[in-house]
């Protein structure tokens, strides 16, 4: 937008600046969000049915909520130590032993931080030199690539595949691993796929670890949402990986807490402490309103989230079978709240299907290769979307490729 004269002249503007040029050299190589660009399409506009933002459709559970407000009635509205309350650190420590099976101690070995999204950049930022090669499983997150290159790291991609069930094979990691290579990224049940990894795949990607010496960053924010397996199997569980694994998981997802913004790392002591390093001059603490509103989701457990996983795992089948009846490739996702299926035989590249989608039919998925160039040729639809919207979303893609 031009300014004006008189702006110009208040703030004695004579050359504007050429402000790329002081930006960090490798904020460059950055592209923006995928989902960013595309999201930026559908704002404001009240006629799209979205599958698009990977968020609760849920407002989080009311005794999480009134215990934030308790705890701001008892006027706690200070700091917390920089590793969180100890209280919540505990609490954290006596879940991850029972749903995870593996002990951590509150006192030293777990860190509360803002959301998976912070300890994923502390993890990153406390362990890579440049140069270090981080591997991750692709399609992913969309954060974890340019994670790894602000942390001056380079990021090796592993495409996995949809015969496989998006899970990644030791096979194809022991293809990219070199002696650069420091740590490995997992993320089971996976954004964007909902792939979950079998006991085998993890050993298989766990021995390599340990042949290699290679740390594991797991992102496991999606654990308590999966709909097939009776219980969920972190590779931290696994003998030899609790000494080289950070695991990170959060309250966002299964607790529907997106914007009470905590997550937390469990790690040994010597990694929690550096992460802490970062995360106590850069961030001080997560906020002590949102640690008394997790301290409350770990206390109800289960019961808090049962009824909406339940309605995912409903949607989940719904979608599936919808997308499969008219003939479009879906795999059956074990968790997480997405499917991926595969829009490759109509001849067009995932964002002109996704674009034709929102203009014909206002509905709004979000194009596969926002996840990484694997994840071209497939569209990421979220059922974080209620029932009624799901129904009308699924006929309207039925017309839509009615007409390709
Ligand atoms: N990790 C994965 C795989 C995600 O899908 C997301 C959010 O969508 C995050 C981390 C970020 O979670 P948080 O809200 O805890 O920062």
């Amino acid at each position: 937008m031009a300014m004006s004269s008189a702006f110009q002249s208040r703030h004695k503007l004579i050359a504007p600046m050429d402000l790329n040029s002081k930006l960090a050299s490798h904020l460059q190589t950055i592209p923006r969000s995928g989902i960013r660009d595309f999201f930026e399409l559908v704002i404001g506009r009240d006629d799209v049915i979205s599958l698009g933002v990977g968020e609760p459709d849920f407002v989080t559970p009311w005794p999480i909520r009134e215990a934030a407000m308790r705890s701001l009635d008892r006027g706690e509205t200070s700091y917390t130590s920089n590793l969180g309350l100890l209280s919540l650190r505990e609490k954290i420590s006596e879940y991850v032993e029972t749903f995870f099976h593996v002990p951590y101690r509150g006192s030293d070995e777990v860190l509360i931080t803002v959301g998976v999204s912070e300890a994923l950049d502390l993890a990153l930022r406390a362990l890579v030199n440049p140069g270090d090669e981080v591997v991750y499983h692709e399609p992913c997150y969309v954060s974890y690539s340019p994670s790894i290159v602000m942390s001056h790291g380079v990021a090796v991609a592993v495409a996995t595949k949809k015969e496989d069930g998006f899970s990644l094979k030791p096979e194809a990691l022991a293809a990219v691993i070199t002696s650069r290579t420091k740590i490995v990224m997992l993320n089971f049940p996976t954004n964007p796929t909902g792939a979950v990894a079998s006991r085998e795949d993890l050993e298989g990607i766990a021995k390599l670890c340990i042949e290699h010496d290679l740390i594991v960053i797991s992102d496991e924010i999606y654990s308590e949402l999966r709909y097939d397996e009776e219980e969920h199997l972190s590779i931290a569980a696994l003998p030899g990986m609790r000494e080289r694994t950070i695991l990170l998981h959060g309250f966002s997802k299964a607790f529907a807490m997106t914007g009470f913004r905590l997550g937390y790392a469990c790690a040994p002591t010597v990694l929690i402490e550096a992460m802490m390093k970062i995360h106590q001059y850069g961030i001080l603490c997560a906020p002590i309103t949102s640690q008394a509103a997790a301290l409350e989701a770990l206390t109800g457990g289960e019961d808090l989230y049962l009824s909406m996983k339940e309605s995912y795992h409903q949607r989940r089948d719904f979608l599936v079978g919808r997308f499969n009846e008219m003939g479009i490739d879906c795999h059956c996702p074990g968790g997480a709240f997405y499917v991926f299926p595969d829009i490759s035989k109509f001849g067009l590249s995932s964002k002109d299907f996704a674009m034709g989608l929102l203009e014909s039919e206002q509905v709004a998925a979000v194009p596969g290769d926002a996840f990484g160039e694997s994840g071209e040729g497939f569209l990421r639809c979220c059922y974080a979307t209620g029932m009624d919207d799901l129904k009308s979303a699924m006929d309207s893609i039925e017309r839509y490729i009615g007409t390709l």
